[in-house]
């Protein structure tokens, strides 16, 4: 599978400094399911292309179950056309290969990053499922110039007929990001398959790579369904935020009450239900100054706010990238000032004793543990119910004996790849209940998202309270049973 890049630019090498690749070397990166190779073919003042050569191994796959499963045809294993086409594993090689470049980073020349240069994307073969009228459909509207060339199945046997593949070039005045994302986005959206189990954070992803051009594309919602593999909730979730996007009043609050209404008429998401419970637990242990450790991309702190009971919200992740993201999308700078005052980002490690962490109310932990490596949950315990020592912690974390009701989740894997474990209930039990009187702490336990009889909840919460500092109304806490709900 061969991607190419060329700009025409003078000095087109300004590509180099643009991917964070010098023209002269050829390099070589090792990804999950093989290799990727980066070269130049051409590089002078006139013309520069850029080479992103992935060599998949499908015998690799198979092992580590990224593949076509092959159900009842085994062969289809070991011999498909995943290692010859542009597929997701393309996206996942740009993001890892030239990750700052799709971001948008350039070290030597921020400038350029944001100046649309005349660039042309060479794809060797790419599997068009919706024919040559699809790709124009996805492309034409953002300003490319499409050429496809179509490949026969078989050129010795022109009777079977034209395959799924083409050969595609595209030519626009764009920045380099925007080309890298559109590719990133739309190359598995042709595709039509992806090599991983697609979880609520592919909706957080094709949002994130969506800005500013996918809740204008006129394809917005075939893009949404496909690249969210036909899940129908995540796909509906990602099309009522991307139109809210739009929306021409971009008041947090104002936005945060459309989504409450919104949640009345539909059935909640795991996501949101998650978020109602947390926020339920928080408000009736009356805190007012609120911890959100690992607040990630700030889903939670974005409902605090919308929350006068909670004077003082301070999210905490160790990401930077996280906490950029955050502070978009609660649009900080420009926040009205009573709103601004009342919220504070930091960076920093669940791993270390943090001063700043002391001292509050209550603090959330959402979905975090679970990325923590198990010899660092010994620090992390003595972090916040030592150090910290809030009057409530909410804690949630996937039940994994859950897992088993996700019918893209091969058995065995974890919801997402940087989980290190995931606990059954009883796992989870025994831990807080240590946890809690280790550090004299009491606990109960919530479900989280519509109950399985046998298998539980979806999610897991544990509610600590330290002792002799009992909650004023513990009985509101109980969020409602999910399929209770309208
Ligand atoms: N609470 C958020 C994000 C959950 S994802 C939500 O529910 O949407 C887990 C988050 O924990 C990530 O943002 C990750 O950066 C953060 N994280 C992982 N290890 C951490 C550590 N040691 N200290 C602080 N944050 C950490």
């Amino acid at each position: 599978m061969l991607l190419t890049i060329t700009n025409t630019h003078p000095p087109a090498t300004d590509l180099g400094y643009l991917l964070h690749k010098k023209p002269g070397r050829a390099q070589t990166f090792t990804l999950s399911f093989g290799q990727a190779h980066v070269f130049y073919t051409e590089a002078d003042e006139a013309a520069c292309t850029v080479a992103l050569l992935l060599d998949i191994d499908p015998v690799g796959l198979v092992r580590n179950r990224r593949g076509p499963s092959g159900e009842g045809r085994t062969l289809e294993q070991y011999v498909n056309d995943r290692p010859f086409v542009a597929s997701s594993f393309l996206s996942v090689a740009i993001a890892g290969v030239f990750g700052s470049a799709l971001a948008g980073r350039s070290r030597g020349r921020p400038d350029l990053a944001e100046t649309p240069l005349p660039l042309r994307a060479k794809l060797s073969v790419l599997p068009c499922r919706g024919g040559e009228e699809f790709l124009r459909r996805l492309f034409e509207p953002l300003g490319y110039e499409v050429a496809a060339e179509r490949h026969p199945l078989d050129e010795e046997f022109p009777e079977w007929g034209e395959s799924p593949y083409y050969t595609v070039g595209l030519s626009g005045h764009v920045r380099l990001r925007d080309l890298l994302t559109h590719l990133y986005v739309l190359v598995p959206v042709l595709d039509r398959e992806k090599h991983y189990w697609v979880g609520d954070d592919e909706v957080e992803k094709l949002l994130r790579h969506g800005t500013g051009w996918l809740a204008a594309h006129p394809e917005r919602e075939e893009i949404t369904k496909r690249y969210l593999k036909y899940r129908r909730s995540l796909a509906r979730e990602a099309l009522a935020r991307l139109t809210g996007e739009e929306s021409p009043d971009p008041d947090t609050v104002e936005e945060i009450h459309n989504i409450e209404e919104e949640t009345v008429e539909k059935p909640l998401s795991l996501n949101e239900q998650r978020l109602n419970a947390v926020v339920a637990a928080l408000k009736s242990s009356n805190a007012k100054r609120v911890l959100d450790l690992g607040c990630g991309e700030g889903k939670l702190l974005r409902a605090l706010l919308a929350d006068k009971t909670f004077e003082e919200i301070v999210g905490l992740d160790v990401s930077h990238r996280s906490l950029e993201r955050a502070s978009e999308r609660l649009r900080l700078d420009r926040l009205p000032s009573r709103l601004r005052e009342r919220i504070k980002l930091i960076q920093g490690s669940l791993a270390y004793r943090d001063q700043r962490l002391a001292g509050y109310d209550a603090a959330a932990v959402v979905e975090v543990v679970e990325h923590l490596d198990l010899p660092r949950l010994a620090t992390f315990e003595r972090v916040l119910f030592e150090s910290a020592r809030p009057g409530t912690v909410v804690l949630t974390t996937p039940n994994v004996e859950y897992n088993a009701r996700f019918e893209n989740l091969p058995a065995g894997k974890f919801r997402h790849k940087d989980h290190r474990f995931e606990w059954t209930r009883r796992e989870f039990q025994a831990w807080a209940e240590s946890v809690a009187e280790r550090f004299g702490y009491s606990v109960r336990f919530l479900p989280v998202g519509a109950e399985d009889p046998s298998l539980g909840a979806p999610t897991q919460m544990g509610v600590f309270t330290l002792e002799g500092r009992g909650a004023a109304n513990t009985s509101k806490c109980e969020p409602a049973p999910a399929d209770a709900r309208p």
